[in-house]
């Protein structure tokens, strides 16, 4: 037990896999974990963006390497979690990779339904389940799957990723069920509206924006830093007795209509 209650915080000697962290809230989830002590391991398919997210993070002093794999193939995630435990345990997964393709469902391309369900719940699948494998001999090990306000509420033209994400949210239902008896902790982030591009189309659109602002109790689109704090939370001892919990961090979006 941590001597004093900020001790509970600390990251420090802990590795950490963020899956999709080359950009967006991933690579931000990436440095909030990185600053709270631990080594963070990215993840992208894209080289060039894969090393540009390195040389960032490297530059401000944080610990990071790279693991390049697409999260959809359960043969490469497969191989390249037994690489990074080859070099040493893995404390910390964060599920992030994720994709947004919008379209009225009656419009939806098949292969974009195949596509967006293999990247947004598939991956968390595959990836906690080779990391739990390795988490739950040692009996320890905090799992957190990037869920959304999609999980909980739909929008015109995103059916598909809102079906992914609510099942995201029972996957980590499940995941806690099944692997909390072996000591790990899984949990979800669900993040309002931020700035990425997943959602660069909506930025660019004046009236979507007027109109989610006016909506979000706390007045504004969501900054990535705003998930450090919570990411850091759900990775680290502070949240030994929290299991099975979606943590959302949205400026109060999913508290209204
Ligand atoms: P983003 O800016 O598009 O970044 C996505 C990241 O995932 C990139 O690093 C991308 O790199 C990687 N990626 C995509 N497909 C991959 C695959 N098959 N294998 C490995 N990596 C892959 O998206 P974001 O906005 O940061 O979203 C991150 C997560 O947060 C997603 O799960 C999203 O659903 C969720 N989320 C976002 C928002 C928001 O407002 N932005 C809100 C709620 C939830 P490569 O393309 O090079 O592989």
């Amino acid at each position: 037990m941590s001597a004093t209650v900020l001790d509970a915080f600390s990251l420090q000697g802990r590795r950490a896999l963020v899956t999709g962290s080359s950009g967006g809230i991933g690579l931000g989830l990436a440095r909030a974990l990185g600053q709270a002590g631990a080594h963070v391991i990215l993840n992208g398919r894209g080289a060039d963006k894969l090393a540009h997210a390195l040389e960032v993070l490297r530059a401000e002093g944080l610990s990071v390497s790279i693991e390049s794999f697409d999260v959809t193939d359960m043969a490469a995630v497969s191989a390249a979690v037994d690489r990074i435990e080859a070099r040493g345990p893995l404390d910390i997964l964060v599920n992030n990779a994720g994709i947004q393709i919008r379209n009225p469902l009656e419009q939806f391309v098949d292969d974009d339904w195949r596509r967006l369900m293999s990247t947004n719940l598939d991956s968390a699948y595959f990836v906690g389940k080779a990391v739990a494998l390795k988490m739950i001999p040692r009996g320890r090990g905090h799992i957190v799957n990037i869920c959304s306000v999609q999980s909980e509420l739909g929008r015109p033209g995103i059916a598909p990723y809102t079906a992914s994400k609510g099942a995201l949210k029972m996957l980590t239902k499940g995941m806690a069920i099944d692997w909390g008896p072996h000591g790990l902790n899984v949990n979800g982030l669900g993040p309002g509206y931020f700035k990425t591009e997943l959602t660069k189309k909506l930025v660019a659109d004046p009236p979507f924006s007027a109109w989610l602002v006016g909506r979000t109790p706390s007045r504004r689109w969501g900054e990535v830093e705003d998930l450090g704090p919570a990411i850091v939370f759900l990775a680290s001892d502070a949240a030994r007795f929290v299991n099975g919990h979606i943590l959302y961090v949205d400026g109060g979006v999913t508290a209204t209509l």
